[in-house]
């Protein structure tokens, strides 16, 4: 009896888990949720013109502390929109910062564009210290035709084909301009650390009933099948158990793992370990065209923000507090990076972080990956 019930609850679990992973539904587990036509009034959120003011004025108020300029060098997105950067700071570990890759993932441009205005004019302590340590570069919109359209994707103009930039940057080579672009600025810069900015769909905390607001999320599972050999296991594990200890407190936040997949009644979910996304790429080293012959590479983690415009989800009450708790979470994690603070941190306190326990590895190389298993690299 008990062993039928268990086949049972085995069949269904499995049937789930193939309807999940189907590639219909595929794209609602990829980082960032799902990437239906946004049709939420997103007046409240940036438009494009308005990111190229706010970096402007950002600028002419820095008292030359922050240069913004174009990437119109390497190329302009598909629809011919230049890619704009900022680069603030004079020390020399460099720290990349990109945002609204997925073009229906609004506030954590403002998130981005919040700390840029801090690195400005602030001149306390902590940023005083950023400053002289490191020199940042800001991406505020990645993707500016997406967020015309207030779209995951790009679209390609010559076949219409939308493609996501977060899995764009593999060997075989980019299909996006974007892509292109941005790939071959990363590697003329070759920065030491990079942080990216996603919006995700409603989940909850493990063990709890309460909504996630925020999710730290690393694309290469740590402990999973490629991330232990290729050195930054450890570093990223410490960065996100850092953030998570510096913001479990703040008013308003629930914090938990990034995971998909989660099936609250068997309390499992997936790591993702997605080695197209943009920041396993870096961590990888890709080197494509040989634009980066040596092979270098850097640790980098993501940032997942409740609410996304595709999903009408995204309350304009709380734009505030998530925005709050992204740019207290990037402030945070570049202090802690450049003093240091972040190579104090025991490496398993990562796993004090709530998550779901693990089913697997939702991988873009092989499927699905039962826990336990590792494939190599
Ligand atoms: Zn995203």
């Amino acid at each position: 009896m008990k062993s039928i019930k268990r086949l049972i609850k085995m069949t269904s679990a499995l049937m789930i888990l193939m309807v999940a992973f189907s590639s219909a539904t595929y794209a609602a587990l990829q980082p960032g949720g799902p990437s239906t036509n946004g049709n939420t009034n997103i007046n409240s959120t940036l438009s494009y013109q308005e990111v190229i003011k706010i970096l402007e004025d950002i600028e002419g108020s820095s008292k030359g502390k922050v240069d913004v300029f174009t990437l119109d060098q390497y190329g302009k997105s598909e629809q011919g929109r230049s890619i704009y950067v900022a680069k603030v700071g004079k020390g020399p570990q460099k720290i990349w910062i990109q945002a609204q890759i997925h073009g229906n993932e609004k506030l954590v441009t403002e998130a981005a564009l919040q700390l840029l205005k801090t690195y400005a004019k602030s001149g306390e302590k902590d940023v005083e210290k950023v400053l002289e340590e490191s020199t940042l570069y800001f991406i505020p919109m990645y993707n500016p035709d997406g967020a015309e359209m207030n779209l995951r994707q790009t679209k390609l103009t010559d076949s219409g084909k939308l493609i996501d930039l977060n899995r764009d940057w593999t060997a075989a080579g980019f299909e996006a301009v974007e892509s292109r672009v941005v790939y071959a600025y990363w590697a003329d810069v070759n920065p030491d650390f990079a942080i990216d900015l996603h919006h995700q769909g409603f989940k909850q905390v493990y063990g709890t009933n309460e909504s996630t607001s925020f999710s730290l999320g690393i694309s290469l599972a740590p402990d999973g099948p490629t991330l232990p050999s290729i050195g930054y296991n450890e570093i990223t594990k410490q960065m996100m158990a850092y953030v998570y200890d510096e913001l479990k407190d703040y008013g308003y936040t629930h914090i938990d793992r990034y995971q998909v997949g989660v099936d609250r009644e068997a309390g499992t979910g997936y790591d993702i370990d997605i080695r197209g996304g943009v920041v396993s790429a870096m961590m990888m080293g890709l080197n494509y065209k040989n634009l980066n012959p040596e092979g270098h590479s850097h640790p980098a983690v993501f940032f997942e923000t409740k609410g996304n415009t595709s999903e009408s989800s995204l309350g304009q009450k709380s734009n505030g507090y998530l925005t709050k708790q992204n740019y207290l979470a990037l402030k945070s994690l570049v202090h802690g990076y450049v003093t240091g603070e972040v190579e104090k941190v025991n490496p398993d306190d990562w796993y004090n972080i709530p998550y779901y326990p693990l089913a697997g590895y939702l991988t873009d190389y092989n499927g699905v990956i039962p826990a336990g298993a590792n494939s190599g690299y």
